[in-house]
Order: structure tokens, then sequence, then C-alpha cells
């Protein structure tokens, strides 16, 4: 998607914090962080978020799922992590491009909203 923010930062048009990357997935340093370590894992091909997740691409999903525990080992993220996706207006989603947070490197509010 030419007009999609994320589309541009796999494609290089914008620059980004690269931590890991393989054919279907990418992941980079959130540019506004909220604990002191925030990373985005999203999938290369441009699905718009949860909503549209579906039986043909949820492997990707899976695959984003196998990465996100060797991005957290090899942040140090021992002592845990949290996972989010925000989904709509309601959850703040901002980027139409689905993308997991990894959040950690501090003890995070057990809140949920
Ligand atoms: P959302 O609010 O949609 O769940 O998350 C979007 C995230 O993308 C936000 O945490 C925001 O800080 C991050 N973000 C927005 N623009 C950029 C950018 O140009 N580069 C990077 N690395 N992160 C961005
Ligand atoms: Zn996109």
């Amino acid at each position: 998607m030419s007009d999609c923010l994320f589309c541009k930062i796999i494609a290089g048009d914008i620059p980004s914090t690269k931590l890991y990357e393989d054919d279907a997935v990418y992941a980079f340093r959130d540019i506004n962080p909220q604990a002191p370590t925030h990373i985005l894992v999203i999938p290369k091909a441009h699905i718009s978020g949860c909503n549209d997740v579906t039986a043909e691409n949820s492997a990707l999903v899976a695959r984003i799922f196998q990465v996100i525990p060797a991005i957290a080992r090899a942040e140090g993220l021992t002592g845990g992590y949290r996972v989010v996706s925000n989904c709509g207006d309601d959850a703040g989603q901002t980027v139409h491009h689905l993308h997991f947070h990894i959040l950690g490197g501090r003890k995070l509010a057990l809140e949920m909203a």
C-alpha cells in the first residue's frame, strides 16, 4: 500500500531502527517509546489490523509470535514483557498496518486500559 507508513518503512523509504527482518516479518524500534524497550513487529504484507486476520494470512501472525520471543531474548527482557495490538479507534490504533508492540524494561502497570 503506497500510502501506508509501515509499508514505507519496510520498503526503506522511511528510515527505521531495524532489529529483525526475514522474508515475512520486520521489527524496529518505536519512534515514541512508552517503555525502556518498545519495539514494533509487523508482517511485510499489508494487513490493516486484527480485524483483517483471516485463515489465508494467519500464518503470518504465527510467524510474528515465533519471532517475538527471540527479539525479547536479544533485548534482554528476562523479567518479562507485554505484547499489544491496538485494533480500531477505541483502542487508539493510529497506523493501519497490523503491528504488535513489545513493551518491557520496566515493571508495567497491570491495567489493561
Ligand atoms: P498504534 O497507536 O497504531 O497502536 O501504534 C503505532 C505506533 O507507531 C506508535 O507507537 C508510534 O509511536 C509508532 N510510529 C508512528 N510513526 C512512526 C515512525 O515513523 N517510525 C517509527 N519507528 N514508529 C512510528
Ligand atoms: Zn502497510
